[in-house]
């Protein structure tokens, strides 16, 4: 796509000649048009639980809930309220990383102690369904932002809880590899169909939609993953098969 400019050159108000530019708009073109189908991805995933959460409150409002009912009423107003807030987390983090992690300190830290920590947390959602947790850790130093780093391991191992099945293990590792480090999130679960590998880390690409949505899923995980390796330099590999499950390293860079 090109956009054409022409510009008059006059001297002593007479003109003397034209100044031609040709810009060359594809990628711009292509940036704008992502960016589109973005909001419009945004605000057709922020109306979802929207009108669910106003649908349930009027009925509630209306007295057309009887009080048995009520608990589960608010069970799903209360489920639909985290998808929002998990979402909106989700977009904020992604257009932070837009900015390219603008305002966010590097520092050096250990990449074990952080996988470590973030793991943590999941271990009960992992329990309900008897799915094993372990950590596979040596200290390794790399150089990132914690907060961005904290969260791209976080949707890993979130993933691999949420896409396992009952009494699976979910195996998180971290090493050192040549100078940098190697983390790996490696899970026994659903795996991901050959042709949609390349495409789950795009924003708001789901394998199964339906799925996601009960399990709390954005649809914007893996691309924070993805946006997050890019700004560390990391290298990104996935590894999936159905029914089997998957496996995604991502390698930084030596310090
Ligand atoms: P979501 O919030 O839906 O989990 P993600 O961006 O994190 O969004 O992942 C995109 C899609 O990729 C998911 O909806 C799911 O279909 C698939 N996926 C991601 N991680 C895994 C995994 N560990 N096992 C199987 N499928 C996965």
């Amino acid at each position: 796509v090109y956009q054409l400019i022409a510009n008059p050159v006059s001297r002593n108000d007479e003109i003397v000649g034209m100044l031609l530019l040709v810009l060359d708009v594809t990628e711009k073109e292509r940036w704008d048009s992502l960016r589109r189908e973005f909001t419009a991805n945004v605000s057709h995933e922020l109306k979802t639980p929207l009108t669910s959460i106003s649908g349930y409150a009027e009925m509630m409002k209306e007295g057309l809930v009887p009080a048995e009912d009520m608990g589960e009423m608010a069970e799903r107003i209360y489920h639909e309220a985290r998808r929002l807030m998990a979402l909106v987390g989700d977009v904020i983090e992604l257009s932070r990383l837009d900015a390219g992690g603008a305002g966010q300190e590097m520092e050096i830290l250990d990449l074990a102690a952080l996988a470590a920590q973030v793991a943590e947390p999941l271990s009960a959602s992992a329990q309900k369904r008897e799915i094993s947790i372990k950590l596979e850790t040596e200290p390794v130093t790399v150089r990132g932002i914690p907060r961005v780093l904290e969260e791209m391991i976080y949707n890993l191992c979130d993933n691999a809880v949420k896409y396992n099945k009952q009494g699976g293990s979910v195996l998180i590792q971290v090493r050192r590899i040549g100078k940098g480090a190697r983390l790996v999130v490696e899970d026994t679960g659903i795996g991901i169909p050959f042709e949609d590998q390349e495409r789950v880390f795009e924003r708001f690409y789901r394998v199964d939609k339906s799925h996601s949505r009960e399990m709390g899923g954005t649809g914007l995980g893996l691309s924070i993953v993805k946006h997050g390796a890019m700004i560390h330099n990391a290298r990104l590999r996935l590894d999936s098969e159905p029914g089997k499950g998957t496996r995604i390293q991502v390698d930084f860079p030596f310090v």
